[in-house]
């Protein structure tokens, strides 16, 4: 199955195990290997597999209908997570807009942002900031908010140019400062950057409230999204968070900003939201946003063949349901916290550990090859890629990322596995 492939996306130079089936924690191959799946692909899983109750919700839906278009008809599972989700996130946003995925939801909200300033008579304003050391997606405008310069290097002549602002990296603090004492500098940034374009262009700045896939779980200052969200405010910049991998319960609360103390115009998500089961994304909107489309009798622009789709809003009810039930946010708090003090404990003076951080049960782990100088392995290494290669091998799945380090690469590994993890496990 493996020398000759008509999968594109497969690289042949590799052998894949062929999955055979999933139960909790676990994944087994065809060969009857088991691997412990401590990252859920890329921060998918958040139950584990082949729950029942979400597999009898999926079927029970299929009993009823697979599709019905959404310009035609609503549903009651599209309406029922929307409903949960209103109650579950943030106040005041409570309207979702269904996707099929991260990228998706991020393209929503930079199109939701730009048609929102052309209702309030500001047509100028267009353009998205994003930060360095930043991951939104990979269709072109998420690519070109985003700061991953491995993954734009190939299309940059087809993104807009926005400008860089630093991210919040207190552990190589681009502004070299202490973070007990100092003045937040990375997120008085993003004022810089503003007033470089010029505010009446900045429809709106994206970030992940703690950054995933390019820089292993970095958790920013405690105050740096209050500054973040007054500077927003000052120069009416609207705030998306990106939650496609920290939402629904990854870092110990429904929503990773919850802990920041602000609230966002928008939240996008994803993976976690149908925790595998199927495909399914959404953008979280602020009342203010609807509002201001509504009351001028009009509808935001957009739209996806499958957005709303019965089968995927069944998933993400019986998802927040079987959570609620088995109060896995909490677990995911409490589980979290053990495996960050377990790692501390076994790796702390480990020679190649630069640092141990995340909440909840999503871990990031950046490794250095000299801790006191925390000078990174030479990019050619790969040295992320040996160390999931190594594990894999081993029967354990951890998510391996080049991230991006100051425009090189650097080595991080993120550990985030479902939520009924057990300590043993
Ligand atoms: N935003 C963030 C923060 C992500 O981590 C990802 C994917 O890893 C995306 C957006 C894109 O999501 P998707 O791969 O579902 O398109």
């Amino acid at each position: 199955m493996n020398e000759d492939t008509h999968v594109f996306y497969r690289n042949p130079f590799t052998t894949y195990p062929v999955i055979a089936r999933g139960e909790g924690a676990y994944l087994f191959d065809t060969k009857g290997k088991r691997y412990l799946d401590a990252c859920g692909g890329a921060v998918v899983s958040a139950l584990g597999h082949n729950v029942p109750e979400v597999v009898e919700a999926l079927k029970a839906q299929l009993d009823s209908v697979e599709f019905a278009h959404t310009s035609q008809f609503t549903n009651p599972p599209q309406e029922q997570l929307a409903e949960l989700l209103a109650e579950l996130s943030p106040g005041g946003l409570n309207h979702a807009y269904f996707v099929s995925g991260g990228s998706e939801a991020v393209e929503s909200a930079i199109k939701m942002a730009r048609a929102y300033w052309v209702q309030m008579g500001r047509p100028e304003k267009w353009m998205v900031i994003g930060r360095e050391q930043s991951y939104h997606g990979n269709t072109l405008g998420a690519l070109a908010a985003g700061g991953n310069r491995w993954r734009r290097a190939l299309y940059e002549p087809m993104l807009y140019q926005r400008p860089r602002v630093s991210p919040c990296y207190c552990y190589r603090c681009p502004f070299d400062k202490d973070p007990a004492h100092c003045a937040l500098e990375c997120a008085d940034d993003l004022e810089r950057a503003i007033l470089e374009v010029g505010p009446e262009k900045v429809s709106a700045f994206i970030a992940e409230p703690i950054v995933g896939a390019t820089a292993g779980a970095l958790v920013p200052h405690e105050n740096y999204f209050r500054r973040i969200r007054e500077i927003c405010d000052r120069y009416d910049v609207l705030l998306i968070a990106d939650e496609v991998m920290t939402g629904l319960g990854r870092c110990g609360t429904w929503f990773a900003i919850k802990q920041f103390g602000v609230v966002p115009d928008m939240i996008c998500m994803a993976k976690g939201l149908a925790a595998g089961y199927v495909p399914i994304g959404a953008t979280l909107v602020h009342n203010h946003i609807v509002d201001t489309f509504h009351n001028r009798r009009n509808v935001f622009q957009h739209g996806h063949t499958y957005m709303g789709h019965p089968l995927a809003a069944a998933a993400g009810v019986a998802v927040i349901k079987y959570m609620q039930q088995h109060k896995l946010v909490e677990r995911s708090k409490k589980m979290g916290e053990e495996l960050i003090t377990r790692l501390r404990e076994a790796l702390h003076d480990h020679p190649h550990v630069g640092d141990i951080r995340g909440r909840g049960l999503f871990c990031g782990i950046e490794f250095v090859l000299d801790r006191a100088t925390k000078h990174p392995f030479e990019p050619e290494l790969a040295f992320h890629r040996i160390l999931g290669e190594t594990a894999f091998a081993n029967g354990l799945i951890i998510y391996p990322m080049g991230g991006t380090l100051d425009g090189r690469r650097g080595d991080h590994v993120l550990i985030a596995p479902p939520f009924i993890i057990t300590k043993a496990q």
